[in-house]
């Protein structure tokens, strides 16, 4: 079997003897610009050169980009553990021709990757090209599936919506068509049954979208036009941990490499068995997705704080700890332990990890073991507010808001929680609660000019519960710097 590292290497080289260039993937943690936070994609890192406001120095490459799905446009953060291929840092392996090469090549090569290198059966590879879109006056993606006839049967070659075959950067600016290609990892019983029947795009758990091949044609001009490109170019992006599942012929990227060794150290320590019951088990894969997020961020970092892109690691962190603590049993500090494995596993790809282990471990530890410290009482406090409003079945704004101002609980936390009892959440409530909270915590620290001083309100970010003593309930703000 082809375990994880050579499957990537295996990419690398492959795109290298296409005269690829291979460049090392771009920080997890985006800084300076206003639209991101975090990487999302393979071409993040390369939008310049598609709105042509840089030249690349070669006109091709590939790479595996390290990916955080977790906030604005991609929030991949309420599948993940639940569905058993959507995490929240991922790697995307991509190449991309800057006005290169185009449809043909990119089809042909990943075909040969797929089914020459990687020995995927071919029967179970589905394709989608965009179907084309009336009302907007673009045509069926023709070309793209002529391609792709030359190695598909007409009937797995199948035409796709706007919605996840049409890529667009913006309002304006590049565009095209997708073309994906899909895996159907179901029984041949099971596949026996619903033969006939598109199997793309249907909500079937077993079949999974491994790769996307995206084609730069046009550019959208300001009135909405669209006009094609003088040159054209293709980018492209894999799951990783998808091709690894598809790779080892499993039914679920927890049971590949890239997460067995986390799940096996996890399940021991908590004496559960991985695979006999699904709550513990969706602890047990959130655990194991969770700290990679966490690991990379810091390991570029971005620190867990209460600001902006900390604060989203952060929240990712108390969860994890959280189903640690309720589904797993894990009363102490524990995941921390696990970052020695993910730097085995990146050693050669990512010396970030291994260069930084002992930092991450630290500030993991330390964040585990300060939410730790209010978790119980907090788990306790969602209780009784459930119980009170149990004939609403809505935990009130105020509440939610002082379960994240005394107990340290992000309101997605609270929510998390919540659902999983049947129950909802105030949001309009929360929001005005913690306005109330900032305006009377501003109005109270007007004078102070200790280390903790007040200033305009865009320019500072609130430190809240970490310093929180049971009985020092202050709001802080700091000076954004
Ligand atoms: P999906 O439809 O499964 O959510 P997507 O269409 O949003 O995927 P793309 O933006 O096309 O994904 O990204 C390219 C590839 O990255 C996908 O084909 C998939 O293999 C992988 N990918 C996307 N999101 C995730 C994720 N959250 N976790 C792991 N792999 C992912
Ligand atoms: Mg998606
Ligand atoms: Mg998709
Ligand atoms: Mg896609």
């Amino acid at each position: 079997m082809m375990d994880a590292k050579t499957i990537r290497k295996t990419f690398l080289e492959f795109f290298k003897s296409k005269g690829h260039e291979i460049v090392p993937s771009a920080p997890l943690v985006v800084k300076n610009d206003p639209t991101l936070m975090f990487t999302n994609a393979g071409m993040n890192q390369f939008k310049d050169y598609f709105l042509g406001n840089k030249t690349a120095e070669a006109p091709r490459v590939a790479d595996t980009q390290k990916c955080l799905r977790v906030s604005g446009k991609h929030n991949d953060l309420e599948e993940v553990g639940i569905d058993t291929y959507h995490h929240t840092m991922f790697e995307m392996l991509g190449n991309w021709s800057f006005g290169d090469y185009f449809k043909k090549d990119a089809i042909d090569w990943a075909w040969e990757l797929l089914t020459e290198v990687y020995k995927l059966p071919k029967d179970r590879l589905y394709v989608t090209v965009f179907e084309g879109d009336a009302g907007d006056g673009l045509e069926m993606d023709q070309e793209a599936a002529d391609f792709w006839k030359v190695h598909i049967d007409e009937d797995r070659i199948i035409p796709a919506s706007k919605k996840d075959n049409f890529w667009e950067m913006g309002d304006q600016g590049p565009c095209g068509p997708c073309s994906e290609i899909h895996i159907d990892l179901r029984s041949d019983e099971e596949r026996a049954k619903v033969s006939g029947k598109s199997l793309v795009n249907e909500d079937d758990p077993l079949v999974v979208e491994i790769w996307n091949l995206v084609f730069m044609q046009f550019n959208r001009k300001a009135d909405g036009s669209l006009e094609t490109l003088p040159a054209q170019h293709v980018d492209t992006g894999m799951g990783f941990e998808r091709l690894a599942m598809a790779i080892q012929g499993k039914e679920s990227n927890y049971d590949t490499d890239v997460f067995q060794p986390m799940i096996q150290d996890l399940a021991k320590k908590s004496g559960k068995t991985y695979g006999t019951d699904e709550k513990t088990d969706i602890a047990i894969r959130v655990i194991s997705d969770h700290i990679r997020a966490i690991t990379f961020a810091i390991a570029d970092g971005q620190l867990p704080s209460n600001n902006k892109a900390g604060y989203v690691i952060r929240r990712i962190l108390r969860r994890a700890v959280r189903y640690g603590y309720t589904f797993l049993g894990f009363e102490k500090a524990f995941m921390y332990e696990l970052v020695d494995i993910l730097s085995d596993q990146f050693d050669e790809i990512f010396p970030e990890v291994v260069n930084q282990k002992e930092f991450i471990k630290k500030v993991v530890r330390q964040e585990e073991e300060n939410f730790l410290r209010t978790l119980d009482n907090g788990l306790k406090i969602i209780e009784k507010f459930m119980a009170d409003n149990a004939a609403t079945k809505e935990i009130k704004g105020a509440e939610a808001f002082s379960l994240s101002d005394t107990y340290g609980f992000p309101l997605d936390l609270t929510e998390l929680i919540a659902r999983e009892n049947g129950y909802g959440v105030d949001i309009e409530g929360y929001n005005k609660a913690m306005q109330e909270q900032k305006e009377r915590a501003r109005a109270a620290s007007a004078s102070d000019k200790g280390d903790w001083i007040t200033v305009n309100e865009d320019d500072v970010q609130f430190i809240g519960y970490d310093n929180l003593t049971s009985d020092a309930k202050i709001l802080r703000y700091r000076e954004v710097s």
